[in-house]
């Protein structure tokens, strides 16, 4: 009988809260519309593995231009995407196309081989394995190998944020480290890759600008302001009622402004750091592995025996009930209303997907 995945996601719903786990990995059950930023982060891990698969065969034609790279790109990324609006698509495409620019001399990683699986046993279960699937196994420009892993974040990058103090203890970094060690891969560093996702917003109002590129001021009954010399005005007085001539931004608008961005200051939206995974660290790991596949086994057996009691199943699996916890959790407004899950008739807006949609869609 094949081994259910311990993925590092699993990992982690379970240390978060294991009632959760329950819904979600127990009963396979996930609400079907993702949030804009789980959505974005797919699309953007799709470009990548393109960009670094097919795409790097694609580069070295002659002919192919950084245009094409990420028109390719925002083509498969964007087929990863429901019902997005204009406007996020736009964002996408321009996320892309300067991602493409900013990387188009690439001096840190030589050649990677994108979306790479594995599967390794869990000492002491009959039960699970561990699974999962490395973003990239990269040879970089020095020689060396190395684990890479993309990231997409609303937090800042720069050096001092707390953001890479935490990511350096993501459980996610020795899973990795261990799951190329199980495909014969030694790895002698890991790399985030990181990309900070715009907060930019579309404009309601921009500047419509004539054929000689000049902004149209208009007077309070909407006529064009003439200066006596014959010219156009350029600046609107507010104090004579004078406005600019304006609409709202287009998508393509929006794009180009946000690409220009990206690219007047790249290093507020991209980085890469280097994190190393000590020994030490992938013993505690592979501990706690151990550790959660028993925990997971013993509250089942403890589930069914709270049935014989009188018990509901769930009573076996702890709430971990908080702000922090609950306030983001999809499952809340049935959970904290104390009713059931039932996954032969999953709520409204729910679907059961299987224990580990994040194999197949990371
Ligand atoms: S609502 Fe809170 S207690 Fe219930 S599953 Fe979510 S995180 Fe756990």
């Amino acid at each position: 009988m094949s081994k259910e995945a311990l993925t590092a996601s699993r990992m982690a719903c379970w240390t978060l809260c294991q009632r959760k786990h329950l819904f979600a990995y127990d009963r396979g059950v996930r609400k079907i519309e993702s949030g804009d930023a789980l959505v974005f982060g797919t699309a953007w891990h799709k470009a990548q593995e393109v960009y670094y698969g097919t795409g790097a065969e694609m580069r070295r034609r002659e002919g192919v231009t950084t245009a094409d790279m990420a028109q390719t790109m925002f083509e498969a990324a964007l087929a990863t995407a429901e019902n997005w609006d204009e406007f996020t698509v736009a964002k996408l495409q321009a996320c892309i196309a300067a991602f493409v620019e900013h990387y188009a001399d690439d001096d840190i990683i030589a050649e990677m081989k994108p979306e790479v699986e594995f599967a390794y046993p869990i000492e002491g279960t009959r039960t699970f394995e561990a699974r999962g699937k490395i973003d990239g196994l990269a040879t970089l420009a020095d020689g060396r190998t190395a684990l890479v892993e993309h990231k997409t974040t609303s937090e800042s990058v720069d050096v001092e944020s707390p953001y890479w103090t935490r990511l350096r203890f993501n459980p996610q970094l020795c899973r990795y480290v261990l799951g190329a060690r199980a495909l014969g891969v030694e790895c002698e560093t890991v790399i985030y890759d990181v990309f900070r996702k715009p907060a930019i917003s579309p404009k309601d109002a921009v500047k419509d600008l004539d054929e000689n590129g000049l902004p149209i001021v208009l007077d309070a009954n909407g006529d064009r302001c003439i200066k006596r010399d014959g010219t156009p005005k350029k600046s609107a007085d507010a104090t004579k009622g004078e406005t600019y001539k304006t609409h709202a931004e287009t998508p393509d608008e929006y794009a180009e402004r946000l690409r220009a961005d990206i690219m007047e200051r790249p290093e507020f939206y991209f980085a890469r750091r280097e994190v190393t995974v000590t020994d030490a660290q992938l013993e505690a790991f592979m501990l706690q592995e151990r550790m959660m596949a028993g925990q997971i086994v013993d509250a089942r057996a403890n589930g069914r025996d709270a049935v014989k009691r009188g018990l509901p199943y769930e009573a076996a699996f702890m709430m971990n009930v908080g702000k922090m916890t609950c306030d983001t959790c999809d499952y809340a407004p049935f959970c904290l209303a104390g009713q059931k899950l039932d996954a032969k008739k999953p709520p409204q807006g729910f679907a059961v997907v299987g224990a580990t949609p994040e194999l197949e869609n990371k």
